[in-house]
């Protein structure tokens, strides 16, 4: 008997699909993907399959893990889309301090398998944001004052290309790809798999303490001083934040806006738990004794816990954001983000954050990639539900903000595509393009090229 072989094509799933829509769901939840066809790849087989078939099928190809960054994507007309959700382990080597991670893998499964040995990962502020999109997009963790930024921490990117090669970038190997895919802003290839070192870490100092947020103007200021000359093994987030009434979320915090200082001092060995306590104090302190908190939950705790501390909604939300990098703020600065941002604005917004950076973030990193480092203060970020009043609010702080603003974004942190999202200077973005055209001459990846206005257009 002859079997007839399956054509490529049919691993593709079309609209309405239950693998189209396995492979289509995103976090955010007001940016629903529309592609032509979609996949959900478990191995690196199923994605140099899908490759090969969207171009047998003469469809472009993108890709997501979880779509926390859905809000990013240009149209998907005419392309395929894969969702990499691997069925493989994350695998600690703890003699070599490194874990090998699977495509599809989130920042919760690498810290539990990290955990054990006494090392952590430099992941973000979510457990469920996806470790692939977080590291190609640089990473801002709130271990970075002490280590930089994420990506410099990447040894190995595994990517199927397209003409449907699957290569291990390093140091060493396609050192010009390797460079390019850690802040370039996409537009390579599917990757597959990462190589991360890891960092000892047994314990960390963590927690958030929260105020009314009338109290920002007493604080706020107080905070941002400390930031100047806080030591690199802190770090913390200033938020305001109109919570809503979610499972998790206490009741005292809800019904009003208040003010939150969370973030972690860090504990490489059980000895170091004494100093980590001493800095947070010496950061807490005096905040706490010019206005009482409504809360306060700084506790030590095993570095999992830096996961949570941040309250990211675990299940997905319709949001919409906006950020930049900020210069150093002083008194004006501060005032002028609580003026658009505090009591008084009328904001609506979730969350309006500065996210302390400084120390190992400015510092360039010999084998580091595209977005190796941040000279900037602060990373802003506003998220909010997406409704209009949210763009309002959204765009009061950006003009508040404008003396302040570098320029620039952290690529990790674009989020959508109605402002500007500069991440490199010219000639990175010039640098970058020219690997983009070495690697897929076609154009194939290049509608997954993160949104920057002012990008040279693709001849
Ligand atoms: C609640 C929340 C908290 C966050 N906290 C932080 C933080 O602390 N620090 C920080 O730096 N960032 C943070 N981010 C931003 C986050 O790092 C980015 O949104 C990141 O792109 C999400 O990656 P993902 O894979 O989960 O999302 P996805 O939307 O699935 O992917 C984002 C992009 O990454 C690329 N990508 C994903 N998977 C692959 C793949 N297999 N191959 C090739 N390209 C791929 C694609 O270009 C895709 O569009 C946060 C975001 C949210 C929503």
């Amino acid at each position: 008997m002859t079997t007839t072989p399956t054509r490529p094509q049919t691993l593709l799933a079309r609209p309405g699909e239950p693998a189209y829509v396995e492979a289509t769901a995103t976090y955010n939840l007001a940016a629903p993907l529309h592609p032509a066809a979609a996949v959900v790849a478990r191995s690196s087989a199923d994605v140099v399959a899908a490759v090969r078939a969207a171009r047998e099928a003469g469809l472009a190809v993108r890709s997501q893990t979880t779509g926390h960054g859905a809000g990013a994507q240009a149209s998907l007309a005419d392309t395929l889309l894969v969702r990499t959700a691997f069925d493989a382990p994350v695998r600690v080597d703890p003699a070599a301090r490194t874990a090998r991670v699977p495509a599809g893998t989130t920042w919760a499964a690498v810290v539990a398998a990290a955990e054990p040995y006494g090392l952590a990962a430099l992941h973000g502020s979510s457990p469920t944001v996806g470790v692939v999109g977080y590291l190609l997009g640089g990473g801002l963790s709130f271990y970075g004052r002490r280590f930089g930024v994420a990506a410099n921490h990447v040894r190995s990117i595994t990517v199927v290309l397209a003409d449907g090669r699957e290569v291990e970038t390093s140091a060493e190997v396609e050192p010009a790809l390797f460079w390019a895919l850690r802040g370039g802003g996409g537009g390579f290839g599917v990757v597959t798999e990462v190589e991360v070192e890891l960092v000892e870490m047994n314990l960390v100092v963590t927690g958030g303490t929260f105020w009314d947020a009338a109290d920002a103007a007493v604080v706020a200021p107080l905070w941002e001083a400390w930031t100047t000359t806080a030591p690199p093994e802190v770090a913390t987030s200033l938020r305001l934040m109109n919570l809503p009434p979610l499972p998790g979320v206490p009741p005292v915090l809800v019904g009003r806006q208040v003010l939150v200082l969370d973030g972690a001092a860090q504990a490489p060995t059980v000895d170091d738990v004494e100093r980590a306590q001493a800095v947070a104090h010496d950061l807490l302190d005096p905040l706490r004794s010019v206005a009482t908190p409504l809360l306060d939950t700084w506790h030590p705790a095993p570095p999992s816990a830096l996961t949570l501390t941040h309250l990211d909604p675990p299940d997905p939300m319709p949001y919409a954001g906006e950020s930049a990098l900020l210069r150093t703020l002083g008194a004006a600065g501060v005032a002028g983000f609580l003026e658009a941002a505090g009591p008084g604005s009328g904001t609506t917004i979730v969350a309006a954050e500065l996210r302390q950076l400084g120390g190992a973030f400015g510092a360039p990193d010999r084998t580091g990639g595209a977005f190796d480092r941040t000279d900037a203060a602060f990373a802003y970020q506003g998220l909010g539900l997406a409704t209009p009043e949210t763009a309002e609010d959204l765009d009061r702080i950006t003009t508040a903000t404008a003396p302040w603003r570098t320029g620039f974004t952290a690529p990790s942190f674009v989020e959508g595509r109605r402002q500007q999202q500069r991440t490199s200077d010219d000639a990175t973005v010039a640098r970058v393009e020219a690997v983009r055209r070495a690697v897929d001459p076609d154009g194939v990846f290049a509608g997954g090229v993160a949104p920057v206005l002012d990008r040279p257009a693709r001849a």
